[in-house]
């Protein structure tokens, strides 16, 4: 029988706690659905969104995120809020940020929570 709300999944990281490190992938793709959701919410045509907040990956092929530089790490989304180390678009942020990590355990989470206990500093930032 099908289940009449969804089942909550128990996840073993928080993004709160992290300093965002998936928004600093440098090949962040999007589609031209979440293009055209992004532009509307900036009140800027499919082909405006596109030119201003894409650009064509090393390989040519697909379209990824513009980045600019990070104040942690060597560059970021841009629409990643360097200080709040937040998204500044998540209402309307693409599938690809919607889904990750698409995991129970997120592995720079791991990483982060496993150098914080070893440092003892619940604050401490793990650069790769
Ligand atoms: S790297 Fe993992 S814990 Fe950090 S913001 Fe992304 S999904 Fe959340
Ligand atoms: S759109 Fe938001 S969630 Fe996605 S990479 Fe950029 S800052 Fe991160």
């Amino acid at each position: 029988m099908a289940k009449p709300f969804p089942v909550p999944v128990r996840v073993y990281y928080d993004c709160r706690k992290c300093p965002g490190y998936c928004c600093t992938y440098s090949d962040i793709e999007i589609t031209d659905y979440d293009i055209a959701r992004l532009g509307k919410h900036f009140g800027l045509s499919p082909k405006q969104a596109e030119k201003k907040f894409t650009k064509l990956d090393d390989a040519k092929t697909a379209k990824i995120l513009r980045h600019k530089q990070d104040k942690i790490f060597d560059s970021a989304c841009m629409f990643f809020d360097q200080d709040k180390r937040c998204c500044t678009v998540y209402a309307v942020r693409p599938g690809v940020c919607r889904k990750y990590p698409a995991a129970t355990h997120c592995g720079y989470y791991d990483f982060l929570r496993f150098e914080r206990n070893q440092q003892d500093d619940k604050d401490y930032v793990a650069l790769t």
